[in-house]
């Protein structure tokens, strides 16, 4: 066993939900296996996530319902975070909200300026369930707000309103991968 391996490189990418799919309004349930299965499906997530140059993935954007994500993102001091997180639990999100850029691998090539808490703390496990508490600070306080939500079958675009809102999903609706996805929430 090597001492220590880079997260991903044992990992296979899998195929991406994109916005439509089921699997990503469907809320997640809670790890109970912390067995090899969880940490091959942590290693194909973070495969998947450098393979489509994200800063985070949930596990139902790979259609697994577990709470699961993995990050590798930078703060606005340009930092790095990388880990991820089994079970998480969003127990901060205050500070600031800032409306920031953001995007998602369920809807590729399309962003949107979001409104987020400027900081967020996160509790949970790790693969092997010893207990994690991750804290961040603005794009990557974005990103931990965003992977939880996911976790909870929800969507950036669903923190937009009015004309950011329309814009948003007449992009997702005229995106090339469109055609693979379901068109939902026409009209509005
Ligand atoms: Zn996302």
């Amino acid at each position: 066993m090597p001492p220590r391996t880079i997260p991903g490189t044992t990992g296979r990418p899998r195929p991406l939900r994109l916005l439509g799919d089921p699997a990503l309004t469907e809320p997640c349930r809670e790890v109970t296996d912390f067995d090899d299965g969880l940490a091959r499906l942590i290693e194909d997530m973070y495969a998947t996530m450098y393979a489509a140059r994200g800063v985070g993935l949930a596990a139902n954007q790979i259609g697994v319902p577990l709470r699961v994500f993995v990050y590798d993102c930078p703060d606005d001091e340009d930092r790095r975070h990388l880990g991820h997180l089994v079970n998480p639990r969003l127990v901060e999100a205050d500070g600031p909200v800032f409306r920031g850029p953001e995007g998602c691998l369920s809807l590729p090539g399309i962003e949107a300026g979001t409104p987020r808490h400027d900081h967020a703390v996160v509790e949970g496990v790790s693969v092997t369930g010893e207990p994690r508490t991750v804290t961040g600070t603005g794009f990557f306080a974005r990103c931990l707000q965003h992977e939880c939500d996911h976790l909870d079958g929800g969507l950036y675009v669903d923190h937009l309103t009015g004309l950011r809102r329309r814009r948003a999903l007449r992009a997702a609706a005229r995106a090339p991968w469109a055609a693979r996805a379901v068109a939902v929430d026409s009209g509005r």
